[in-house]
């Protein structure tokens, strides 16, 4: 059994998948669990924290980006209540996190009864040590240990040169400080369409699926 927990669908401004393109793309590449990350938004499909569609399990999650002092980093929000957190993003536009704060978002996601997880950890140009404990005293839940960053320097000349925090100091930060791993494709469809680049087992989502469950 495996996982993607990031993945967009026309719920985000960026991405032009379906809700039902979004499945069938997961389920073809043999994806049992998806979550759902789009930017600021809950896509109006999902009812439940997780639920069953056409045999993939579909996880209700969200992206939310916000800022620190030294870098705009993306939240993921996963297991939350779609319900809850539409209320909270409301009609935002993807722009509206950056004068954000962390806390802020972590609250959100547990308020709506999610895990919160760092998002894509090598993409920050910072003293990522620096960046997690700042985060953990915020609630931070996990961090996003896989992710296809040589796929994103391939077709992207905005992120060249990642990760800019390589992936075995990210897995030590994360290990020292207890948090759960997490992975994702961050495919938005397109030319990003990055189906079973990292993928994730099952042990993974059921200790933050447990996690969501402190808060829910
Ligand atoms: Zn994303």
């Amino acid at each position: 059994m495996v996982a993607d927990l990031h993945t967009h669908t026309n719920a985000s401004p960026d991405s032009e998948l379906s809700f039902r393109d979004r499945v069938a793309l997961a389920a073809a590449a043999g994806i049992d669990t998806v979550a759902l990350t789009d930017h600021m938004a809950v896509h109006d499909r999902l009812r439940e924290p997780i639920e069953t569609v056409d045999c993939t399990k579909v996880v209700s999650g969200v992206e939310l980006n916000c800022s620190t002092a030294a870098a705009r980093i993306d939240i993921l929000g996963l297991f939350v209540d779609p319900g809850r957190m539409r209320e909270r993003v409301g009609d935002r536009s993807v722009s509206d996190g950056a004068t954000r704060r962390p806390p802020e978002m972590i609250e959100w996601i547990h308020d709506c009864g999610g895990a919160a997880m760092l998002a894509h950890p090598g993409r920050y140009d910072v003293d990522l040590a620096s960046l997690v404990a700042e985060l953990e005293m915020a609630g931070l839940d996990g961090i996003e240990v896989r992710y296809p960053y040589n796929e994103y320097t391939f077709v992207s000349s905005e992120m060249p040169e990642m990760p800019k925090t390589p992936i075995d100091r990210i897995e030590t930060i994360r290990r020292d400080r207890d948090l759960l791993p997490s992975g994702g494709n961050d495919c938005h469809g397109g030319e990003k369409t990055y189906v079973g680049t990292v993928t994730i087992d099952d042990a993974w989502v059921t200790a933050i699926e447990a996690r969501h469950h402190r808060y829910a």
